[in-house]
């Protein structure tokens, strides 16, 4: 029992935290992990992301990398179980930290790491980030923030093997300033990011609900098979469904409230959308999507009058 619990111990060191990954199969040679609908604490240690990756005859892509370095070097793990194969590249889609500080574990195993312009800009500002701040050192144990060894501006196509991905940025601002979405058309699956959440609500502090919208109809315009959002388990065709009326809903209400000159302190008790509230974080995150919302539409209407 002694050295169980010495065993366990060193394991914790070693690794930080227990994230107890289990790959789940989308369709053949390509797996995700799926995250909690929470937001960051310690007791998830970051694992409130989607990240995936798919199997070529030379190597695993993995898009996205999740919160920590010990997530990474867990995923992996999993990944050795399924085929003894290096990972050949990380394809980041945008700077949110949950996503992509895993690149380090992988940098050091080689692969190459790619992702929008806005990583370079925003992550290497020597700023700590909210996940090692409210993770604390110990979660965050080994977790580094490297640059990109290649940057996508517009769209680009990753060849490996007898395999292609799509890189595309659908527009200039989404729900950041740098999305790109990866398409892997040999499975029609498109990989949206946070372009796309289901279960839980978004939060459109970074972006822009005109943006969002734009993104969300190129995404639907692939007409993928499966579509596996940043954060939320439903991974079928129509995944992007109540999503999108969500947002849609917001903007006709929001211009409405325009239109009938409501104020912006007046703004979030007219909006409110009682069908989302069984959304995770709705109470958290609703009002402020419609502030967001607001100000964004307001400064349209303004430009137009
Ligand atoms: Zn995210």
């Amino acid at each position: 029992m002694k050295i169980l619990l010495s065993l366990l111990f060193l394991f914790s060191l070693n690794y930080g935290f227990e994230y107890n990954l289990k790959p789940k199969k989308i369709i053949e040679n390509v797996y995700c992990f799926f995250g909690k609908l929470e937001n960051i604490s310690k007791e998830n240690a970051g694992n409130i992301v989607n990240t995936c990756f798919v199997q070529t005859k030379e190597g695993f892509v993995v898009i996205d990398s999740g919160p920590t370095y010990a997530y990474a070097a867990q995923a992996y793990e999993q990944m050795q179980h399924i085929a003894k194969l290096p990972v050949k590249y990380v394809i980041n889609k945008h700077d949110h930290d949950d996503h992509w500080l895993g690149n380090s574990f992988y940098k050091d195993k080689g692969a190459l790491l790619i992702g929008p312009r806005t990583y370079e800009e925003n992550t290497l500002s020597g700023m700590e980030t909210r996940m090692h701040s409210t993770l604390g050192d110990m979660l965050f144990a080994k977790t580094k923030i490297v640059k990109l060894d290649m940057i996508v501006d517009n769209n680009f196509t990753l060849k490996i093997a007898d395999d292609v991905f799509e890189i595309l940025q659908p527009t200039k601002i989404a729900h950041t300033k740098g999305d790109l979405i990866v398409y892997f058309p040999r499975k029609k699956v498109v990989f949206t990011g946070d372009l796309l959440f289901n279960g839980r609500l978004t939060s459109l502090r970074d972006g822009s609900i005109i943006g969002s919208l734009k993104a969300l109809d190129t995404i639907e315009g692939y007409h993928a098979d499966f579509i596996v959002s940043g954060h939320g388990y439903d991974t079928s065709k129509d995944a992007t469904k109540q999503f999108v009326s969500y947002l849609s809903e917001i903007k006709t209400k929001v211009l409405n409230a325009l239109d009938n000159d409501v104020d912006m302190d007046e703004i979030t008790k007219k909006v409110s959308m009682p069908a989302y509230k069984n959304m995770k974080l709705y109470d958290l995150l609703h009002a402020r999507n419609v502030l967001d919302a607001y100000k964004e539409l307001e400064m349209i209407e303004d430009d137009e009058e």
